[in-house]
């Protein structure tokens, strides 16, 4: 199995590219924002649960998190591979990964990091407000919020991954099929 963890900060593009990655290889997309943003859609349980964290652009307590990625797994098991995007979001929900997929004999191939300076990712943001309906999207304090969560709680997991010898790190500034080139390009030396 080829399993990446697509990473990067809030407006990296780990959206888009996971959608171009899927198009060409047959992995499995679990992004959690997009399966708390299904759920909040249903109204369901989990969803209820999620949305203040989300609005307010905090993590989602990793039990949560964690147990709703672990049933995707599960429920793919004879996948060729899976694509994570937006998870692990902190070092303890990286380590739960790797226990789980250590349970089905699985383990992370790589981690492929963008890389994409802080006033970018602001201003994307805020152009993407204009159509995603994402409340967390909207304004400068959920933003500023979003980014410095990420600093401060996610950014360490890409060590996480260094010390495996699992991280490439790519400049997610350019063209959208420009920075797929690269990351296909860094997909193929983990298949090999
Ligand atoms: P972005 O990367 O643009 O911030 P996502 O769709 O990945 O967007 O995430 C949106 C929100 O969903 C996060 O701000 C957080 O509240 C919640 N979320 C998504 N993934 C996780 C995760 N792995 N752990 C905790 N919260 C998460």
């Amino acid at each position: 199995m080829l399993n990446i963890v697509l990473f990067g900060p809030p407006g990296a593009g780990k959206g888009t590219q996971s959608e171009k990655i899927i198009a060409s290889h047959s992995l499995i997309h679990i992004s959690t924002g997009d399966l708390f943003r299904k759920h909040i859609g249903e109204n369901t349980e989990l969803g209820k649960l999620a949305k203040s964290y989300m609005d307010a652009g905090n993590l989602v307590p990793d039990e949560v998190v964690i147990g709703m990625v672990e049933d995707k797994i599960q429920e793919n098991l004879k996948a060729e591979g899976f694509i994570f995007d937006g998870f692990p979001r902190t070092v303890n929900q990286a380590e739960a990964l790797d226990t789980m997929l250590e349970k089905h004999g699985l383990s992370i191939s790589g981690m492929i990091a963008l890389v994409v300076p802080e006033e970018e990712l602001k201003t994307r943001i805020k152009e993407r407000a204009k159509t995603s309906g994402r409340i967390d999207d909207q304004d400068d304090d959920r933003i500023n919020n979003r980014i410095q969560v990420y600093n401060k709680e996610t950014s360490p997991v890409a060590e996480y991954y260094r010390q495996q010898g699992k991280f490439t790190s790519i400049n997610g500034v350019g063209s959208i099929q420009d920075i797929y080139g690269k990351i296909d390009e860094a997909i193929t030396t983990l298949e090999v």
